[in-house]
């Protein structure tokens, strides 16, 4: 046969040093790219039978297949699509796929070594010279009389085309892959590859290892036929018969692709699970379908997020046209929300441009800002309609919302009021609600109220604060709890390490909102109203006794008459202290001694218990050392966690304390 020869436009010692270094992270985006350039050409015939142009004969089966032969290391790619002609191959593959990389070079050559592009969007065909030495197309177009075209090229650079002698219509696209990319041609690593970017695109794509033996071939078969006998509703035996064979590998119409009429809840979860592979169930999902001013598509999931201990990050996918684009692009997607897990299919997003140019455009921002709305929407109206369903889910929508609101301002102003909080009694309020339940149960001594002495000196107006407590550990503050209920006080549920900037943020948005926590301070309403005199004389010599048994010179000693004789000891933090030791731990500052921040944590003892009296009747006593220092760690208990060394001690200390008892 004649063979037209020619060079093709570009300067290879230019170019692939660049590309290949470019594009060395993501190598495998070449699969990607010849297969989605397979699934366009499909497509584009059945637009044309659409338009009455070809009539696409009954027997065809439009699909895509992907063949790996890892004994020649080889890949091929065939698909009965429209096919190209000779000119056809001319122009886009000798002319428009590599001069497109070419400008795309000339776009982004100075930019190459620190942009990562999103995509790689144009490179096209172009990028299986990243991973073979040769590349051959044999092609047939689906026009009336036209001839088969055959078309190579070693290395990207020269090219040899003439008649070739494709029967079908379609195009079959073979790499000979380099030595460094045999890789490729292993079918799991084949397979993980084309799962990764096509699992969706929208037309069947089979997958087969031209070296498996036949026997395997077999198999698949066989369960094959089983899986269309439970799987298809009605149509099972027609399925049998017809549709023997491997399946495709992909989902040619995924659940976000539909309306979301047609979606049943079994669909969304199914989906959830085969595409994050996450066997606890969504909380609940959104579906986003929107044709107008943009296009976007895409499911985005609730985790249940089961203990705090896990990880609550999320995953959200990104697709154009049911391509697979990337995970996470925060760009495209509030950083908030890469909490949830998801999918977005937004053809009209800029992809093949740099990530920085991403951020500050506007079509992308609106994007942004109009999942933030559909999400915020969402909660909002469960919210109103169905505030059970939403108090159900709040423990595990929480640390998203409040992050949310940390990050993302407009979605604030739209939570802020459905925001709820846990009180002592397990019931979910809003703050308003909190406020309004709290204040008229004892007029206003329940909020206690101080003045913000700083805030108030700036501005010469005295803001009236109100105090909500809050618990973070129920477990070790119930001492403080149960005091709490007993005075008919309430106090909130703050248990996630999001709460502590969440509070703070509520604090800085509105001046009358002052968050302590439970064991921040003895509330008055726990306390008898007494001599004050007669408290020094007793915390003088407290705070000595307790020293000298604790060896510490540092102890802070308050001396207080509780209402409830039965309480001895507790450990109280002031609010600023405590969130200062939270931040130095955030900021791991640790190493240093928290002691250099100042006395932190005072040691409240109570005048009215019968142990606290004995002390002070027996300073000299052999028992008070240890009543001492037992107090003190029944404090401390409440407080956190002890040391593995005062832990030791206390328990040997009570055993002893046992013993003294048969004596
Ligand atoms: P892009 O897909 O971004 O346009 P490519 O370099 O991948 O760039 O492809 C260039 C052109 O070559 C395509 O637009 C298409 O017209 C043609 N082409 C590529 N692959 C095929 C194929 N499998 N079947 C038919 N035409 C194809």
């Amino acid at each position: 046969m004649s063979m037209e020869k020619g060079s093709l436009s570009i300067n290879s010692e230019n170019i692939f040093p660049i590309i290949k270094k470019w594009l060395y992270s993501d190598h495998d985006i070449f699969f990607r790219e010849l297969i989605s350039n397979a699934c366009d050409a499909v497509t584009k015939l059945k637009k044309l039978e659409v338009m009455g142009e070809y009539s696409i004969p009954e027997t065809d089966e439009l699909k895509v297949e992907v063949i790996v032969n890892p004994e020649e290391k080889t890949l091929t790619f065939i698909d009965n699509g429209i096919g190209m002609t000779a000119d056809e191959v001319k122009e886009y593959i000798n002319q428009i796929a590599f001069s497109g990389a070419q400008d795309f070079l000339a776009k982004y050559k100075d930019k190459a070594s620190e942009e990562q592009i999103i995509g790689h969007f144009g490179l096209g065909f172009y990028s299986a010279f990243m991973v073979a030495h040769k590349v051959t197309i044999e092609t047939l177009s689906w026009q009336k009389d036209a001839k088969p075209v055959y078309w190579e090229s070693e290395e990207g650079t020269d090219f040899e085309m003439g008649e070739g002698d494709k029967a079908e219509r379609g195009t079959k696209i073979t790499l000979y892959l380099n030595e460094d990319s045999y890789e490729f041609s292993n079918e799991y690593r084949a397979k993980e590859v084309i799962e990764k970017y096509c699992s969706f695109m929208p037309i069947p794509i089979f997958f087969s290892n031209a070296n498996a033996p036949v026997e395997e071939a077999k198999e698949e078969e066989k369960t094959d036929v089983v899986d269309a006998e439970v799987s298809e509703d009605g149509k099972a035996t027609e399925t049998k018969e017809e549709k023997k064979g491997p399946k495709p590998i992909n989902d040619p119409n995924p659940l976000w692709t539909k309306h979301p009429n047609d979606c049943k809840e079994e669909d969304y979860k199914e989906f959830y699970r085969n595409v994050f592979h996450d066997y606890k169930e969504p909380l609940f999902w959104i579906h986003l379908n929107m044709d107008y001013p943009f296009n976007l598509k895409g499911i985005l999931y609730f985790p249940k997020i089961n203990t705090e201990y896990d990880s609550i990050e999320g995953t959200i996918k990104l697709y154009s046209n049911q391509v697979f684009i990337a995970d996470n692009i925060k760009e495209v997607i509030p950083e908030f929300l890469m909490l949830l897990k998801g999918v977005i299919d937004c053809p009209d997003l800029p992809l093949n441009v740099s990530r920085s140019a991403l951020q500050n455009d506007g079509f992308v921002k609106k994007i942004s800002d109009y999942i933030t709305k559909k999400v915020a929407d969402k909660l909002s109206g469960m919210y109103k309609v169905e505030r059970e369903t939403y108090e159900k889910y709040w423990d595990d929508i929480s640390p998203f919302i409040k992050f949310g609101c940390l990050k993302d301002e407009k979605f604030r102003e739209k939570i802020k009021d459905f925001i709820l909080f846990k009180n002592l009694d397990n019931k979910y309020l809003t703050m308003k609600e909190y406020m309004e339940k709290v204040k008229p149960a004892d007029e206003g001594v329940e909020v206690a109220e101080v003045e913000s002495k700083d805030e108030a000196k700036d501005e010469n107006k005295e803001v009236k604060k109100t105090t909500i407590y809050y618990v973070t550990d129920p477990v070790q503050q119930s001492q403080y709890i149960n005091m709490f209920k007993d005075a008919g006080m309430d106090a909130v549920l703050l248990t996630h390490n999001i709460d502590s900037p969440f509070i703070t943020q509520l604090e800085q948005s509105d001046e009358k909102l002052h968050f302590a926590r439970i064991d921040a301070d003895v509330n008055d309403n726990f306390t008898e109203k007494v001599d004050e005199k007669e408290l020094e004389g007793q915390k003088d010599s407290l705070t000595k006794l307790f020293r000298d048994a604790l060896k510490n010179e540092k102890l802070d000693v308050k001396v207080v008459k509780l209402k409830n004789e039965k309480v001895s000891s507790m450990i109280t933090l002031s609010e600023e202290s405590r969130r200062m030791q939270d931040m130095m731990k955030m900021y791991n500052m640790y190493g240093m001694d928290p002691s250099a921040f100042g006395n932190a944590e005072t040691l409240v003892l109570n005048a009215n218990n019968e142990l606290v009296k004995y002390v002070l009747a027996n300073e000299t006593g052999d028992k008070t050392a240890m009543i001492c220092e037992q107090l003190y760690d029944l404090a401390m208990i409440s407080h956190k966690p002890l040391s593995p060394e005062a832990m030791t001690k206390f328990v040997e200390r009570s055993n002893e304390i046992m013993v003294l008892l048969t004596k």
